[in-house]
């Protein structure tokens, strides 16, 4: 019979967030495939768990899922852990359970600590409907599409972040979606420098003018306001729509490019209308 994959969540900063059971299942699996064995046995010396270890990460994932696979196949059971946080979120994983279920594997994941969940949580912004981003890309090119992908979001978006790209990524934050975008800057989650900074696109930008990033970071991000209750905007709602991004501290060539997106007035005219040379948009708003 086979054995099965368990996903075990392991703490994000405070030890003492490793639940019952999951040490349960670190005890009673055969082996447990970790990101980084290192990490791991550090954790498992802390709960005075001995086990066999393998390592499985971005870039050994093939030729290791298949080694794993064929273990639990065999009849052991597996549990994956990454570096911290919850395994195939932003971490190894998601391969090594699509390799498993693809094969008829069972595969369980036990909740825990991750993050953007945490972060979101706090975030002191809406939490009905959210998106998580993960990390944005360093090419620029695809960093710059996936930004450009969200500027309609409408619900909370969740962003991971490195310490030393946090000022690069909240102009890039500032340039897409506005200077007063809210955003809850949430540091060092479940450790003893925790914080949260609520704020303004451009509030964290001036706030890091002073101070240097440090630590592990999660952006929480306002969604847009909903934009179009009617299916298409007029002209003159179109404008003060533009007008109202102004205000908010977009520029007017961001805010023209925003509605553009989100109305069927073609970028050039409505930058036209907007700085008054043009006034009859609406009878060329086809072309
Ligand atoms: N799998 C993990 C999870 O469940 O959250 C995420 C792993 S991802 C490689 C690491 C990123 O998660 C960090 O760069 C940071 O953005 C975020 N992160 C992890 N621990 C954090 C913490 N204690 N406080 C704030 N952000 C954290």
């Amino acid at each position: 019979m086979a054995g099965m994959l368990y996903l075990v969540p392991t703490p994000i900063g405070n030890l003492e967030d490793i639940s019952l059971r999951c040490r349960k299942i670190l005890e009673q699996a055969d082996f447990i495939a970790a990101e980084d064995t290192r990490v791991t046995l550090k954790l498992l010396n802390h709960l005075d768990i001995k086990k066999p270890l393998v390592s499985y990460y971005e870039h050994n994932r093939i030729k290791s899922g298949q080694i794993i696979l064929e273990r639990i196949l065999a009849g052991e059971t597996c549990a994956l852990v990454s570096d911290a946080g919850s395994p195939a979120i932003s971490d190894p994983g998601e391969d090594l359970v699509r390799l498993c279920a693809d094969q008829g594997v069972i595969v369980s994941a036990i909740p825990g600590p991750c993050a953007v969940i945490t972060a979101l949580s706090i975030s002191g912004l809406p939490t009905s409907r959210f998106t998580f981003e993960g990390f944005l890309s360093t090419n620029k090119r695809s960093r710059q599409e996936h930004l450009q992908s969200l500027l309609k979001e409408t619900r909370t978006m969740i962003f991971y972040e490195a310490p030393h790209k946090l000022p690069y990524t909240l102009q890039d934050l500032c340039k897409a979606f506005g200077s007063e975008r809210k955003i809850s800057l949430c540091r060092e989650l479940t450790k003893v420098h925790e914080e949260v900074i609520r704020t303004t696109l451009s509030g964290a930008l001036e706030y890091y003018k002073n101070v240097s990033p440090r630590g592990e970071y999660v952006l929480v991000v306002e969604g847009a306001t909903p934009l179009m209750k009617e299916p298409e905007l007029s002209l003159e709602e179109a404008l003060i729509h533009v007008q109202k991004l102004i205000d908010q501290g977009f520029s007017r060539k961001d805010a023209v490019r925003q509605v553009a997106v989100e109305t069927k007035f073609p970028k050039n005219k409505l930058y036209d209308a907007a700085i008054g040379k043009s006034e009859s948009l609406d009878d060329q708003s086809g072309s």
